[in-house]
C-alpha cells in the first residue's frame, strides 16, 4: 500500500481534524487551542514534541539521527467574519481559517500518521521533524513571523532539508503545482506622507496643496514598474491607502499613503525601493515634503532547484504525471521563505478548489475542498520517506 491509499483510509480522520481546527480558529501567536489539538494527537500518537517552540509552535520528531528530513505546517487564523454557513463554521466571532492553514495542520498530522509507524519499526534511516509554526499570516511588533522565529530557534539546526505545502483555493482539487527557483515574491509594506499646508479651498495661491502633491506622486509611483523596471523581470508597487481631507471647502496639511512593494530579486527591490522615494520627492519640488517608512516583509521564496525536482518527481509517481503541473510564478508572499534561506526547500501548492464558486484565500467565503486532506498528508508522508530511503 503506498502512503495515498492509506491516506485515502484516513480520509474520515483528517476531515473530522481539519473541521475542529476550522471551528476553532486562532489568530497569530495566539494559536494555544490549535497547538494543544496537534500535541494531543502526537500524544495518542506516541511522538515526541516539544510545545512554546517560536511562542505557540510545535516541534516534534519522529525516529533518531541523522538524515534529519522536516515537514512544516502553518496554524494561523485570520481576523475575518466567515460568511460561510457550513456545520464547522468559525466558532470564533471575527477569525476565520481562510487562508487553509486548518488543512495544512491536519495534513501534517495525517503524515505524522503514515510515518509513525514505519519509523517505529526502523524501516526508515534518519528522524523526521515535524514543524507546526505560529503566525504566517502577521509578524510581531519586531517583524517576527512564525517561520523566522522557528528558525532563529535553532528547530532547523539539524535539518538536511525542509518541505511545506500550501492549499490553493483557485487551482484545480487534487492537482500540484511545483517551481524551481523563484516562486513566491518578497513583500514590503510602505507608508508615507505628503506634506503640504492647508488653507481655504477657494484660494489654493495661499496654501501648498498636499492632495494635488500627492497626485503627482502617486501617477510616478505608478509609472515605476512600466517605465524604471526592466522589462524582463517581475516587480509590482501598489498605492493602496490614500488618506486626506474632512471638508469639501479645506486643503488639508498633508495625504497619507501607503501600499505594498512586491519583488523576486534583491536588485529589484532595491530599485523598486529607491524609486518610491525619488516618486514622493516631486513634493519638494513644489516646496512640500514627505516622509517614507518602509517595512520589511517576508523576502522572496525561491525553491530549491534540486529539492523542487525531488518534490516534483516525488508527486508524480504519487499521483500521477498528469495531476503535477509546473507552478506560475505568484507575487503573493509567505514566510517559509525564512526556512527556504535556512536549508534545501520545496513548497508546494496544492489545488484544493471546491466548487463553482469563487472562494478566493483571505475573503469570508473561502473554503476547501477536503478530499484534498489526504493527498496532502500522502505528500508530505511520502517526501520524508522518499528522502529517508535515498529513492530520491
Ligand atoms: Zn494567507
Ligand atoms: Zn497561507
Amino acid at each position: 500500500m503506498t502512503y495515498l491509499d492509506r491516506a485515502l483510509a484516513l480520509k474520515d480522520k483528517l476531515i473530522a481534524l481539519r473541521r475542529d481546527l476550522h471551528a476553532h480558529p486562532e489568530l497569530a501567536f495566539q494559536e494555544v487551542r490549535t497547538a494543544q489539538r496537534v500535541a494531543a494527537t502526537l500524544h495518542d500518537l506516541g511522538i515526541e514534541y516539544e510545545t512554546g517552540v517560536a511562542t505557540t509552535g510545535v516541534v516534534a520528531r519522529l525516529g533518531e539521527g541523522a538524515p534529519c528530513f522536516a515537514l512544516r505546517a502553518d496554524m494561523d487564523a485570520l481576523p475575518i467574519v466567515e460568511a460561510n454557513d457550513v456545520a464547522y463554521k468559525s466558532q470564533n466571532a471575527g477569525v476565520m481559517h481562510a487562508c487553509g492553514h486548518d488543512a495544512h495542520t491536519a495534513c501534517l498530522l495525517g503524515a505524522a500518521m503514515l510515518l509513525s509507524e514505519d519509523l517505529k519499526q526502523g524501516k526508515l534511516k534518519g528522524s523526521v521533524k515535524l514543524l507546526f509554526q505560529p503566525a504566517e499570516e502577521n509578524a510581531d511588533g519586531l517583524g517576527n513571523s512564525g517561520a523566522k522565529l522557528m528558525v532563529e530557534a535553532g528547530a532547523l539546526n539539524d535539518v538536511a532539508a525542509v518541505v511545506g505545502l500550501h492549499v490553493v483555493s483557485t487551482l484545480p482539487s487534487n492537482e500540484v503545482f511545483v517551481r524551481a527557483g523563484p516562486f513566491m515574491a518578497a513583500a514590503d509594506a510602505f507608508k508615507a506622507e505628503i506634506i503640504g499646508r492647508g488653507g481655504h479651498g477657494a484660494y489654493p495661491q495661499e496654501a501648498l496643496d498636499p492632495v494635488w502633491l500627492a497626485a503627482q506622486a502617486i501617477n510616478a509611483i505608478h509609472g515605476i514598474v512600466p517605465r524604471r523596471m526592466d522589462p524582463t523581470q517581475h516587480g509590482v508597487i501598489s498605492v493602496c491607502v490614500v488618506q486626506a481631507g474632512v471638508a469639501e471647502n479645506v486643503i488639508p496639511e498633508l495625504v497619507r499613503l501607503g501600499g505594498t512593494i512586491r519583488s523576486f530579486d534583491p536588485k529589484v527591490r532595491r530599485q523598486l525601493i529607491a524609486d518610491l522615494e525619488k516618486a514622493l520627492s516631486i513634493a519638494r519640488v513644489w516646496g512640500g515634503d514627505y516622509t517614507l517608512r518602509l517595512l520589511d516583509g517576508y523576502p522572496a521564496l525561491a525553491n530549491d532547484p534540486q529539492m523542487a525536482e525531488f518534490a516534483r518527481g516525488m508527486a508524480r509517481d504519487l499521483l500521477g504525471a498528469a495531476r503535477v503541473k509546473e507552478a506560475e510564478l505568484q507575487m503573493g508572499a509567505e514566510d517559509f521563505s525564512y526556512m527556504a534561506q535556512a536549508k534545501p526547500a520545496a513548497f508546494l501548492h496544492l489545488g484544493a478548489k471546491k466548487d463553482a464558486a469563487s472562494r478566493p484565500h483571505h475573503s469570508p467565503v473561502f473554503d476547501i475542498d477536503e478530499a484534498v486532506l489526504p493527498t496532502g498528508a500522502a505528500l508530505l508522508a511520502e517526501a520524508a520517506r522518499r528522502y529517508l530511503t535515498g529513492n530520491a
